[in-house]
């Protein structure tokens, strides 16, 4: 019955099919490029290496080969194009062939073209825009009332797209060439074997992913050919904001290579994304992966990864090539990965890594011997010692590729069937397994934050709707967190069963927006919104990354979980245009005051205006029949239409007044920042630097080299109010060290012969570090009124150093945080750093340092212990009672001093008799936000062993001379998932000279 729907098609396109997948065989009657073919086989260190599909090329009279742009043929050593020879490339492919069309996708940060190569037979190629109207179908069967028999109609009319991507980490060298001459074999092949996979699916291609970083890496690499016998400078940038960080981007979709790939994909409703990486020896198919699975993905996902997965390690392992291998340790949990965009957008995601030399030099390569171990998923391991060239490589990508597209077409019908049913189920979910929607409240006390996560939510190709009127659903009343320890027992008593939790009616007022389940890509909104739950008992130990991303609350929006049905009924607009929150001035007056509510754009605006009068207000307040937050904006000195016009822009309220209100203010600065990174890494600031551009906040970006350079009247200080040091220091020591002197300058700028590096920061040497020198001007510019901010790790830099008396890191036993979302409490709300917020903030932490407080200079001290743990020496009595020496007149004991876990111990007696070590009051530090209670820790992901960091300090401000250094626990700026923490850091910038408001001192 199927095969007589699809005749039809079949005869409109001219050709019959080829049902089954041909065996790899040459065709014996086309020609092959002799002279190319004999470098395939010199390049390849050993026949193994290669297989039956790319020992040979194909001759053409009219399409020109790899070797007219590369001068050898792919894989040839001592050869790595830039983008733009790849470019060109793929444009005299698309000249020459009629089967091969260039599509241009998009712009990088530093404005390099992106391309997508679509290779398919012409008679396809011709109508392409036809194709893509039945498989947006497919794609969205509300569009064809869920009717299987039409999709079944439109399945035998289509053909697939099989989408490749290459070299997003930039070191990872090999798959351009492998790509080039991967199209120009599947344009020009007329063996049966390529001419099914043309006839049958569309093949895209995007060369390079990261092109930025792969200019760079060319330009390192030609430094290297060019200074034989010399270390080379390590590729410290890719791209302009992260390095291999870039592949952990489809949750935030911050990066612009991230939203080019994304858009492709849904784009042209493809149905695998397959990109290519290079690690482990020789072929890791890691799409079969290991668990736990992501826990939002269809099911049908994980039986199409094994089909395709252990397909190809079977068909190239019957080549006789060694080391292909699947399942492997690559847990497949995070949708952070960029093949993750097709697993969440109802395709298949597939990930090879490859065996790569960095480079285009061929090398002796000896493997660890876990690598070359035989496992039962890796029968035929690679070999214990090899020479590698990149040609072995291309061998490999291309055979992997080809052997998967193979498969996929020869099964084209039951993977277009399952695009179809994974996308109708994708819409069912709202009422089969739910929830049926996430609703995201009007009265939500963050506008912004809220529009900035529903447009995200929007590029994600979720459609997002809006309450023309109120409703109501019921809702679980939320739960109280469970009991562990030893007081569990207790308070479940008798251990009856509890009454279930009754729903309760919850209304939304008009205005609400909507996110419903039933829809094609709910996947990923429900994988976004939704929990996450690492079991700290969980088989899988290697863990791969983040363990919890959950973005209502790391972005400090309100979500509501709707799994009542009645949700979807409710009367409600598709909004059209991406979400903006409403903003602008109202009333009349010189005087415009602005709530804090922590929103990120209200930092946009205070730097929008930099000339401006802002004044922070130190208390809540009432005026213009409104209350206002602590740490609220007054401003003054600004044109009303100015105003009103950013705000408009930026989604803020301004309400103007015709007086100050009685307030206590302090002024709200415009600070002048500087981002010092390191040149040992700088991954981990680019997600800083980012989100400052993207919000239009200035800052120097200088490196600790230009920090030990600074002298003069005032040094840093005449230059910089606030200096952040991101995480991803390595160590303290590291920071001053920098690398290794031995050896030869690294240099890292613009050259002739390197005409991609700089754009960032440039150095004649990456070699040297902050220095002892360096060191001192960072202390005196915080001794001179500056604010140093670290987080994470570099909070290591602050206490290792001595700028934070009385501050220690407790080394932790068994803590592990992996990634994972926390509950924060508010210890001191007067403190500026938490204007705008409420209590119980959602933090991002991954083996934090656990922060421990002592009044004493160079104190810290160990872990707090538990006051419970605390036992009694051998004596008289009972457990609780007290020794009593015999013999005389029983002593009183003096209680103990006592402190929570995030507080300093008081000040005794005893210390203050000769009080040298002794913190004056206001050189103590102040502890503003602290870690939750063990029982409610956790928000998301891993926490194990939770007690050792609960309760302890989480945000720390630490005055040093006339200026202060506020640590971090937590990494507040995270790939974009972590909006909700960002205004702490604007917080602090703004207030650097008032941070002390609102301090209560201790009385001695
Ligand atoms: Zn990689």
């Amino acid at each position: 019955m199927k095969i007589l729907l699809a005749v039809p098609v079949f005869l409109a396109f001219g050709a019959l099919p080829l049902l089954a997948q041909p065996r790899p065989a040459r065709d014996a009657s086309q020609a092959v490029d002799e002279e190319y073919t004999k470098k395939i086989r010199e390049y390849t260190t050993e026949p193994f290496f290669n297989s039956p599909l790319t020992d040979y090329l194909p001759a053409s009279k009219t399409v020109p080969t790899p070797k007219a742009v590369l001068g050898d043929i792919a894989g040839a050593p001592g050869i790595l194009p830039y983008a733009e020879e790849v470019y060109r490339y793929m444009r005299m492919l698309e000249a020459a062939s009629p089967r091969v069309k260039v599509f241009s996708i998009g712009k990088t940060e530093e404005g390099r073209e992106m391309i997508a190569v679509a290779v398919v037979d012409q008679r396809l190629l011709a109508k392409l825009d036809e194709n893509r109207a039945r498989l947006a179908k497919l794609a969205d069967p509300r569009t064809i009332h869920l009717d299987d028999a039409e999709a079944e109609k439109l399945v035998a009319a289509s053909t697939p797209i099989y989408y490749i991507t290459g070299t997003i980490h930039s070191p990872e060298t090999g798959a351009p060439t492998a790509l080039m001459e991967l199209a120009y074999r599947l344009a020009v092949d007329d063996s049966a074997y390529i001419k099914f996979i043309r006839e049958n699916t569309i093949t895209l291609i995007t060369p390079i992913v990261e092109v930025d970083g792969r200019d760079r890496m060319v330009d390192v690499y030609r430094w290297h050919l060019a200074n034989p016998g010399k270390q080379w400078p390590p590729l410290i940038y890719w791209g302009h904001y992260v390095g291999h960080d870039n592949n952990r981007d489809a949750m935030g979709l911050t990066l612009a290579l991230t939203r080019n790939v994304l858009h492709t994909f849904v784009g042209w409703k493809a149905q695998v994304l397959h990109d290519l990486h290079e690690s482990v020896p020789y072929l890791y198919d890691n799409t079969v992966g290991d668990g736990p699975y992501n826990a939002w993905i269809d099911p049908i996902l994980a039986g199409e990864w094994q089909m395709m997965g252990w397909d190809n390690v079977s068909e190239m392992t019957a080549f006789g090539m060694p080391g292909v291998f699947t399942h492997g340790t690559f847990d497949t949990w995070s949708p952070s990965y960029l093949m993750f965009i097709a697993a969440m957008h109802n395709g298949i995601s597939r990930l090879y890594e490859t065996f790569g030399n960095g480079g285009a030099d061929t090398e002796e390569r000896t493997l660890e011997p876990g690598e070359f171990a035989r496992t039962w998923y890796r029968q035929n391991p690679p070999l214990p010692k090899a020479k590698w060239s990149q040609r072995n490589n291309n061998n490999y990508e291309e055979t992997g590729l080809l052997t998967g597209l193979a498969y996929f077409t020869a099964n084209r019908t039951l993977f277009l069937r399952n695009f179809y049913l994974k996308a109708k189920r994708s819409i069912e979910k709202a009422r089969k397994e739910g929830p049926a929607a996430y609703v995201f409240s009007a009265d939500d006390p963050r506008p912004g934050a809220q529009a900035d996560l529903l447009r995200m939510l929007q590029e994600q190709g979720c459609e997002i709707s809006r309450a023309s009127a109120p409703f109501t659903v019921m809702m679980l009343p939320k739960k109280a967190p469970p009991k562990r320890g030893p007081d569990a027992a207790e308070e479940t008593g008798d251990h009856k069963a509890k009454p279930k939790p009754k729903p309760e009616p919850r209304t939304f007022a008009a205005g609400s927006f909507v996110l419903r389940m039933d829809q094609p890509y709910s996947r990923i909104a429900d994988a976004l919104l939704d929990y996450q739950y690492w079991a700290p008992n969980d088989p899988q130990k290697d863990i791969y990354d983040d363990t919890g991303w959950t973005f209502g609350e790391l972005g400090n929006v309100q979500v509501a979980r709707v799994t009542d049905v009645r949700v979807l009924d409710a009367a409600m607009n598709t909004v059209e245009r991406p979400v903006a929150a409403p903003g602008g001035v109202t009333g009349t007056g010189r005087v415009f005051l602005i709530d804090h509510n922590a929103d990120n754009a209200l930092a946009t605006l205070r730097y929008r205006f930099p000339n401006a009068s802002f004044e922070a207000a130190e208390e809540p307040f009432e005026a213009a029949g409104r209350k206002f937050n602590r740490g609220s904006f007054i401003v003054s000195d600004v044109a009303a239409g100015d105003l009103a016009n950013a705000n408009a822009e930026l989604g803020i309220q301004a309400y103007a007044v015709s007086a100050t209100p009685a307030v206590k203010t302090h002024p709200l600065r415009a600070a002048r920042i500087a981002v010092m990174h390191t040149w040992l890494s700088a991954q981990s600031d680019g997600w800083w630097r980012l989100e400052f551009d993207r919000l239009k906040i200035p800052y120097d970006y200088i490196s600790t080299q230009t920090v030990a350079a600074t002298e003069g009247a005032g040094g840093l200080r005449s230059k910089y109010d606030a200096i952040i040091l991101p995480p991803g220091i390595r160590s303290p020591q590291a920071v001053v060290a920098g690398l290794p002197m031995y050896g030869n300058p690294l240099p890292w700028k613009v050259t002739p012969l390197t005409p991609n590096l700089g754009k960032t920061d440039e150095t004649d040497d990456m070699r040297p570090g902050l220095g002892w020198t360096g060191l001192a001007r960072v202390q005196e510019f915080v001794r001179q009124g500056g604010l140093l901010i670290t987080a994470s790790d570099s909070t290591n830099f602050a206490v290792t150093f001595g700028f934070t008396p009385g501050i220690g890191i407790a080394p932790a036993a068994r803590l592990k945080v992996t990634g994972s979302a926390l509950r924060s409490k508010t210890v001191d709300a007067a403190s500026p750093i938490v204007y705008g917020y409420g209590d119980n903030l959602a933090i991002f932490a991954s083996n934090p340092p656990v922060f421990s407080l002592s009044n004493m200079a160079g104190g810290g001290g160990g872990r707090r212990n538990n006051p419970d743990e605390h036992q009694r020496p051998t004596g008289r009595g009972t457990a609780d009672d007290p020794d009593v020496p015999q013999g005389r007149t029983p002593a009183e004991i003096p209680e103990e001093p006592h402190a929570e876990a995030w507080e300093a111990l008081p000040v005794t007696d005893e210390q203050l008799r000769n009080p040298i070590n002794v913190l004056p009051p206001a050189a103590r530090p102040r502890v503003v936000l602290r870690y939750a209670d063990a029982k409610e820790l956790l928000v998301s992901g891993l926490l194990d062993n939770g007690g050792e960091l609960a309760q302890h300090a989480a945000v720390v401000d630490a005055p040093y001379g006339e200026g202060h250094v506020v640590l971090f626990s937590n990494n507040p700026f995270w790939r974009a998932e972590t909006k909700g923490s960002y205004f702490l850091v604007f917080n602090a910038i703004m207030n650097f000279d008032s941070l002390g408001a609102g301090r209560k001192l201790a009385d001695k």
